[in-house]
């Protein structure tokens, strides 16, 4: 039978070599989650174990869980792309991005197609918080937080054992997104009790740029493929947002937003689609060239 590979090997062939993400699929998936093994230190750059402790035998769950230990392809799909403005005025007023993502959310929560949503708020002086909002204003208080640098993905166990929440919405980058993915592709198997693949209902993937730390440098994927609706500013004016949906559920979400009046769309003008498509085929170019580079 073939060995498993566990965090030792994850930390070898990702982390120390780095291609770390710092999604934070490996903390979510843990085997031990619950008793707090594996942390994110967005500090030092990488997720790592508690001191002293040890990883049972033969488990393994975070290193099959990594989007980075064997890529997931690129689905294509439907792809429709919009310039959207949020027609919620407490949102627009309280979000300095416009408030399409929040006016997103605030709209499934309100149509029952989803119970919470785990969001980031950034704490002054502190690291970003990961938070379940469960209605308007917690969604408005998290708003414009800082996703890169906070382990999004725990906020699913945290809607399952301390709010009991069976359908979920979840925000995040694309390599966040790609993590979930993962989770959904190793299957239940291999990642902790909680049930994650049935309790995340709805994705948002959020465009990023990121290029500073060294796993974003082999980072192919601009705008969160993994997603049922992807975000941001890329293409559109100041004061609107890009919407991708790439799946039916992303769309029904999305044409319920705009039915009760939280979003108002229209498709992306042909300058801003090109100008989409450019910048994913050059961040896609970019990540392979610095994969072949690193072979070197
Ligand atoms: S999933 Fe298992 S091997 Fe990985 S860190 Fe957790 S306990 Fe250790
Ligand atoms: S890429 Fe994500 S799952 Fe892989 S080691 Fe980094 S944080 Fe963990
Ligand atoms: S560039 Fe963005 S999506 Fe890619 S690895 Fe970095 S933080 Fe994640």
């Amino acid at each position: 039978m073939e060995e498993r590979k566990d965090f030792s090997d994850l930390e070898r062939e990702v982390i120390d070599k780095g291609k770390c993400a710092l999604c934070g699929g490996c903390v979510t998936t843990c085997r031990l989650l619950d008793l707090g093994y594996l942390s994110m230190d967005f500090s030092a750059e990488r997720p790592v174990i508690g001191e002293g402790l040890q990883c049972p035998v033969n488990c393994g769950y975070c290193y099959y869980q990594c989007p980075r230990v064997e890529k997931l392809e690129l689905r294509e799909g439907v792809e429709e792309i919009y310039e959207v403005v949020s027609k919620d005025e407490e949102i627009k007023n309280a979000c300095s991005d416009g408030g399409v993502v929040t006016s997103l959310l605030a709209s499934a929560l309100a149509d029952a197609l989803v119970e919470g949503a785990v969001t980031v708020a950034d704490k002054e002086g502190a690291m970003p918080e990961v938070r379940i909002a469960m209605n308007k204003a917690g969604l408005i208080e998290s708003a414009g937080g800082t996703y890169e640098s906070a382990a999004a993905l725990t906020g699913i166990a945290d809607a399952i054992l301390n709010y009991g929440l069976w359908s979920v919405a979840i925000v995040g980058t694309p390599c966040q997104m790609a993590a979930y993915e993962k989770m959904l592709v190793v299957g239940r198997s291999t990642h902790n009790a909680h049930n994650f693949s049935s309790v995340v209902r709805l994705r948002v993937g959020l465009f990023c740029e990121g290029k500073e730390r060294d796993g974003c440098k082999i980072c192919e994927d601009l705008t969160g493929r993994f997603s049922d609706l992807s975000v941001g500013s890329i293409g559109s004016p100041a004061g609107a947002s890009t919407v991708i949906v790439h799946t039916d559920f992303g769309k029904e979400v999305f044409e319920s937003a705009r039915q009760w009046d939280f979003i108002d769309a229209k498709s992306l003008d042909p300058a801003g689609v090109d100008l989409i498509r450019q910048m994913q085929k050059e961040k896609k170019e970019a990540g392979k060239a610095e994969k072949e580079r690193r072979k070197k």
